[in-house]
């Protein structure tokens, strides 16, 4: 498997980030540029998640994951093709429409069929969990 890109983690939530961004695309909590302390504190930061991580992956709702910008966006899906992050529907419109889509996607069928529709219409999706990686896609 290719290595992971560098990355930070947000203090306050605990999600990853890229190293570009300033700010945690999850909370808002911004990212503290030290000097000399930096490198070690991101270091131990990765070494918790690295325990944290077996046990359960992050979870990101996909409206969260539209919104993100390009580079945590390709991040993110570097995790959940990694199965270290996975898709939590929130019961939103637009989680229901990815829901909508993910369902026509795995059945074959048209996102517009109504059997797909009214299936997703019909379904509790809130907590609805998906992990990209058991599809090896
Ligand atoms: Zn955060
Ligand atoms: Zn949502």
């Amino acid at each position: 498997m290719e290595e992971l890109p560098e990355y930070q983690i947000c203090s306050k939530c605990g999600k990853r980030s890229t190293p570009y961004m300033d700010r945690c695309w999850n909370c808002g909590q911004p990212f503290y540029v030290e000097t000399s302390s930096e490198v070690a504190h991101i270091h131990t930061e990765t070494e918790k998640a690295g325990e944290n991580k077996e046990h359960e992956p992050e979870k990101i709702s996909p409206c969260t994951l539209e919104k993100m910008g390009f580079t945590d966006k390709m991040f993110a899906y570097s995790l959940l093709f990694r199965g270290e992050m996975v898709l939590e529907f929130c019961g939103c419109e637009r989680c229901r429409d990815i829901f909508r889509e993910t369902l026509a996607f795995f059945r074959e069928a048209d996102p517009d069929n109504e059997d797909i529709m009214n299936e997703a219409k019909n379904t509790d999706i809130k907590g609805i969990i998906l992990d990209i990686s058991e599809f090896g896609l």
